[in-house]
């Protein structure tokens, strides 16, 4: 789980995944439905360096000792999640990526995640793009872009295990980023990337607006200990 960023667009002093909803750290929310499945077998969260003490005593204050294990994450997204794939010791088939940032995961997308690597590479959840999507330069509009065959991606992201960390090892190699895992898998053509379907209420914590919509969601759900839309 990459729970690296920092808290600067929220204006918390706190990284973001510290940041509490209902009750807990959002990274706690965000980990809850995986550990609560029983093809999880292990749990990885890379925290920013210096803060990993706090996350591994929020950790161990849920699950009890080992259940998860927080390692230091890097600069940037992709280098957390190197930083967690190193850090695996099972010999999982599979890897499940999931930003701490999306507190709101349902269980019924992480089946969906995990029942479609059953026949691919690997598997994101989508959701419908609803507006009208404009080409700009920030200032002018120049172009409507169609909007058939467009989506949003959001995460649990998973991906065979070898095809991952062949993946960062080239993008590492080549210097390529991608803002999502599956683009990896994408841009060196390791396979087909099965889409499922996503789960609006799964969207990531980015403002103090959605912050505030993510609890009012918790207590909306009278699920305080727990992420909402479990079925969907
Ligand atoms: O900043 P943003 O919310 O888009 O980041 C997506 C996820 O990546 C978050 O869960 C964040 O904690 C994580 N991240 C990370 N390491 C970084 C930057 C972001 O693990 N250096």
């Amino acid at each position: 789980m990459p729970a690296a960023g920092d808290g600067v667009r929220l204006g918390a002093e706190l990284p973001k995944a510290l940041v509490e909803i209902a009750g807990a750290p959002m990274f706690i929310h965000a980990a809850r439905p995986f550990l609560r499945n029983a093809q999880c077998v292990e749990a990885v969260v890379a925290a920013p360096a210096g803060w990993e003490p706090r996350f591994q005593q929020a950790a161990d204050r849920e699950w009890g000792k080992e259940r998860v294990r927080v390692v230091t994450g890097g600069a940037v997204r992709q280098e957390s999640v190197v930083c967690a794939l190193a850090a695996l010791i099972s010999d999982a088939e599979f890897v499940l990526i999931h930003d701490a940032a999306r507190p709101l995961v349902s269980e019924a997308v992480i089946a969906r995640v995990l029942e479609a690597l059953s026949e691919s590479v690997a598997a994101a959840p989508v959701i419908p793009v609803m507006d009208t999507l404009k080409r700009t330069d920030g200032r002018g509009i120049f172009e409507t872009v169609e909007r058939a065959g467009l989506v949003a991606v959001q995460t649990p992201q998973g991906i065979l295990r070898a095809a991952a960390e062949e993946a960062q090892r080239r993008a590492r190699a080549e210097g390529f980023e991608g803002t999502d895992d599956v683009s990896l898998i994408e841009h060196f053509a390791l396979g087909a990337v099965k889409a499922v379907a996503g789960n609006p209420s799964n969207f990531k914590i980015t403002t103090t607006e959605d912050l505030t919509l993510a609890r009012k969601l918790m207590e909306l759900n009278g699920q305080c200990a727990g992420a909402s839309g479990k079925n969907r």
